[in-house]
């Protein structure tokens, strides 16, 4: 017969105290039998006499059934049943201390009574329960002479004593495992602590690094405000006396003046270029300086492009002498943009000129065109171009190309750092696109709203 319980093994009687003995010792071969470990041994005996106890406690006359399930999940089974019913309750009350030492434990009121069955899963090293085996268990277990309680006393005697070795041994470990891990925190206190003795150095040195970049950054802009003063002032002390030796030597030279030899006039001629070169360089100063230093304020108005770009084809046409060179200011394709109109045209008189200084043939060619929210100028020449690694350096002060040689006319080396200044104070920015040998594209983007 095979059930949820499995197969029977063997069966006895439960009627007086002895017999409490005899199921406990039963117990114990069974579990041997199937492959449980001494312990769990044990524990099944325990919570077997524990049971039979109870049941005698409440009336003689119970059958213990003990059976085993091969199959599935290996468990060993036991079923104990007294013919009254009605006492489940009360049983399952008494006997709940037992189920800790079982896997399952159930107290059920059946047709023929109160049923306790209990069950414990086999251990997966235990060897196969095959028909042949459950064959040889039940032989053993019919052959079983029960000892006197005295041997069951020895046994259960051992079995405490070995039971007692383990607990100590299982203390000892664990006061091992506890000193270990004492050691370990202790190891990671200490650790932790290094670490944030470290943090705390370290971020002792990063705040003094940030004071030390303040520190140095304002003065970095004392500095360069005071190079910026000092320029605008000393540009602004030399306007007056070179534009003097300007008009002096015009003087000189005027045909209502006495005749000078050809010599002297040649000199004052030298003279005259020189000073104006040098106020060119004076007003380039004092422009960026001002610059620099913030005082330029933008005046905004809507600036009519048609208009602008017909302006600088007026004033630039004349400069454009060479027929080699096409100059060509495009119709805008945007009507207008709100902008400073002198400060915009200031940079792209800037950026035309220096495209025909270094344009010897093809074109010079001014352009804008709405893109985004924002309106681009390009100048685009066909001229010398710039070698890629001074596509930066160009906005600097006086920093001119090393060789490059303007076709007409003469540089300060100040215009482009301007009209970078000027294109970030209008709210927009600068850039150039150049290929040696092809030409270069200067283009100025600014927003269409101010
Ligand atoms: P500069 O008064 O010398 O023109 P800029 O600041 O306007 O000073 O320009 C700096 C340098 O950049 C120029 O000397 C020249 O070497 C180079 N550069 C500027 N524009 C052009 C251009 N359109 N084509 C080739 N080189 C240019």
């Amino acid at each position: 017969m095979t059930g949820p319980t499995g197969e029977p093994l063997m069966s006895m009687r439960l009627r007086v105290e002895q017999d409490i003995f005899m199921v406990r010792q039963l117990g114990r071969e069974v579990a041997r039998a199937v492959g449980l470990e001494s312990q769990d041994q044990t524990r099944f005996a325990t919570a077997l006499s524990e049971v039979g106890r109870v049941l005698l406690a409440a009336g003689p006359d119970a059958e213990v059934v003990f059976s085993a399930r091969p199959y599935g999940v290996p468990t060993l089974h036991v079923t104990m049943a007294r013919p009254v019913r009605g006492e489940a309750d009360r049983l399952a009350r008494q006997l709940q201390h037992v189920g800790r030492l079982v896997d399952t434990m159930e107290v059920e009121d059946g047709s023929t009574g109160t049923v306790v069955r209990m069950a414990r899963r086999l251990p997966p090293g235990a060897s196969e329960l095959t028909p042949a085996r459950m064959d040889e268990i039940r032989s053993g277990l019919a052959g079983h002479v029960p000892g006197s309680p005295l041997d069951e006393l020895a046994v259960q005697n051992q079995q405490l004593i070995a039971a007692l070795d383990e607990v100590r041994a299982q203390r000892d470990d664990l006061a091992r495992l506890n000193a270990e891990l004492e050691d370990t925190n202790r190891g990671v206190m200490a650790l932790y602590h290094q670490l944030s003795e470290e943090l705390e150095e370290t971020n002792r040195g990063v705040v003094a690094l940030y004071a030390e970049l303040d520190e140095k950054s304002v003065q970095l802009r004392a500095a360069s405000e005071a190079k910026s003063r000092f320029l605008a002032n000393v540009s602004h002390e030399l306007r007056a006396p070179v534009t003097a030796i300007i008009g002096l030597g015009r003087l000189l030279t005027d045909s209502a003046s006495d005749d000078l030899t050809e010599e002297q006039s040649r000199q004052v001629d030298l003279i005259r270029s020189s000073a104006s070169d040098l106020l060119t360089l004076v007003n380039g100063l004092l422009d960026l300086a001002k610059a620099e230093a913030g005082r330029i304020e933008p005046n905004w108005s809507e600036v009519d492009l048609k208009a602008m770009f017909g302006q600088l084809r007026g004033t630039l046409r004349p400069l454009a002498t060479r027929p080699e060179v096409d100059f060509v200011i495009e119709e805008p394709a945007v009507p207008s943009l709100r902008s400073d109109e002198v400060l915009l045209a200031q940079v792209l008189r800037n950026l035309l000129t220096n495209a025909m200084k270094f344009t010897e043939s093809g074109s010079v060619r001014l352009s804008a065109r709405p893109i985004g929210g924002d309106v681009e100028f390009s100048v685009a020449d066909t001229g010398t171009g710039i070698p890629p690694e001074l596509h930066e350096r160009i906005f600097e002060e006086f920093y001119q190309v090393p060789g490059s040689k303007p076709v007409s006319g003469k540089g300060t080396g100040l215009g482009l750092p301007y009209a970078r200044r000027l294109a970030g104070i209008l709210g927009g920015g600068l850039r150039v696109d150049s290929e040696p040998g092809s030409g270069s594209t200067f283009t100025l983007r600014l927003p269409a709203t101010s």
